[in-house]
């Protein structure tokens, strides 16, 4: 059974395939570096993880390129206000970006590239451009002609009957549905940084960098292009209405866009102040773990609404998941197999990947889990979960973790390694065999202070996390 994804582009759910059968052409639209991200841009980060990490279950080679937005209206704004290079204020929040999608566990693309060190190769796109009419000149900076591009409109499907012609906008912000003459070199303002170039001092727009970088490590027609949802008109319009026309060829064969997470109705985002980043949460106490659970949850394409109380359920919810593995992995169970859990871990994991293969189905493939674990604790209850179901459980879970990434535990900054708690774990076990009582109770305090909690059972002590 093929991965299936729905494509913007043609509103359908699609068999996916690469052009040539292995590896992934894909293009994700990355941070814009003018402050830290917040959880919502970071759930569509979190997306394309889970979509790199599927892809590659299901036996594709990876090659991502993802795009570090260095110049910019707000970015300008702000390092000209302190004072700042473009370099000097942007590689503060790139350096961030990079710290929290490591804290959430986001595989890094193969290449991230920035805006700035491609300014040649968007001249070059420009000049093309110019070269076959697309383009013309107002107020000394360079406007792409979108009435020149017949597709223009075909991902967003927006009805232009009602545009201006020659209407044009000039900031990398503006209005939704509302077409324009998007600009692809902008005229040098006083005191602003600028390059050089043919079309004079100035400085690129901002769809321009998408098609130029994409096209340059890809090639001319990527197999995934994805972003968050916002990013379908008219950013990804307009990067459509660039590349084809230099190519006149498909630019993308799959669009994959994440829908938003929301606060209370409306989109998270800076300009709404609705936003936390996760140095926020990770303040108050939240683990990027948890944050990660919750943002995968959901299905990528319905709206997530982000709640204090979604956390907490999902920090328990996290906690029962480790709990059955903790379960699994140390519980003494009776010799033997049991034929019907077989079939029913068999099922599970079938369940688990038909999900994932529909269109990245998380909630669906988390269902398969829970309802496995369900069945498989109340037979281990019952005395019914033999050895030799073990580790068809443990491959499952595996599988799922290989996707999900959240059974192990988030390292304590400076806390105890899993090594140096076995190491103790062991000292107290030989400490209460020496009947030295007082070294064993100050070992489980002491371990209770790094968070780690001691159960000891008949088949001897475990330990786990809080
Ligand atoms: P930006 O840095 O603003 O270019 O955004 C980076 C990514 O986050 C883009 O793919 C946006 O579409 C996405 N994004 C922005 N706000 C949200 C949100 N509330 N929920 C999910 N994704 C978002
Ligand atoms: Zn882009």
């Amino acid at each position: 059974m093929a991965v299936r994804f729905f494509n913007t582009l043609t509103q359908q759910v699609e068999d996916f395939s690469t052009q040539d059968g292995k590896t992934v052409r894909m293009y994700t639209c990355g941070p814009t570096v003018y402050h830290y991200v917040h959880i919502g841009n970071l759930r569509t980060f979190t997306f394309q993880d889970l979509l790199r990490r599927w892809l590659r279950y299901r036996g594709y080679t990876l090659n991502h390129v993802m795009n570090i937005t260095d110049v910019e209206d707000k970015i300008i704004r702000n390092a000209m206000q302190q004072g700042k290079t473009l370099g000097e204020y942007t590689e503060v929040y790139e350096k961030a970006f990079l710290e929290d999608i490591d804290k959430l566990r986001l595989e890094r693309p193969e290449r991230l590239v920035r805006a700035t060190e491609h300014i040649q190769e968007m001249l070059d796109a420009i000049a093309k451009l110019k070269q076959d009419g697309y383009t013309y000149v107002s107020d000394g900076s360079v406007y792409y002609r979108i009435a020149q591009f017949p597709n223009y409109g075909k991902l967003a499907r927006l009805d232009f009957s009602g545009m201006k012609s020659g209407a044009r906008v000039d900031v990398d912000e503006y209005d939704k549905d509302d077409a324009r003459d998007f600009v692809l070199w902008k005229q040098r303002k006083e005191g602003e940084p600028y390059w050089d170039s043919e079309f004079g001092a100035g400085r690129p727009g901002w769809h321009i960098e998408c098609s130029v970088m994409a096209m340059k490590y890809l090639g001319e027609t990527l197999d995934i292009h994805a972003g968050g949802i916002d990013l379908t008109f008219p950013h990804h319009e307009n990067e459509i209405a660039q590349s084809e026309a230099i190519t006149h060829k498909t630019f993308s064969r799959f669009w994959l866009h994440a829908e938003h997470l929301m606060v209370e109705g409306q989109k998270m985002s800076k300009s709404l102040g609705n936003f936390y980043t996760l140095r926020d949460l990770m303040d108050q106490g939240w683990q990027p773990d948890v944050i990660r659970y919750l943002l995968t949850s959901a299905h990528y394409r319905t709206k997530l609404n982000f709640t204090m109380d979604g956390l907490r359920s999902h920090a328990s919810s996290l906690e029962r998941l480790r709990n059955f593995k903790l379960r699994l992995d140390s519980e003494k169970f009776p010799e033997g197999t049991n034929a019907q859990l077989m079939e029913r871990t068999a099922t599970a994991l079938r369940d688990f990947e038909l999900a994932m293969d529909d269109d990245l189905n998380t909630a669906g493939a988390l269902a398969a889990i829970f309802e496995f674990i369900r069945d498989a604790n109340s037979a281990m209850d019952g005395g019914q979960f033999p050895a030799g179901n073990r580790e068809p459980a443990q491959a499952l879970l595996a599988a799922f973790d290989s996707i999900f990434d959240i059974l192990r535990p988030v390292e304590r900054e400076g806390g105890l390694s899993d090594e140096a708690i076995d190491a103790l774990v062991n000292e107290r076990i030989a400490a209460k065999k020496a009947k030295n009582f007082a070294r064993s109770d100050e070992i489980r305090n002491l371990l209770l202070q790094q968070g780690v909690i001691l159960e000891d059972t008949r088949e001897g002590t475990r330990w786990k996390r809080k």
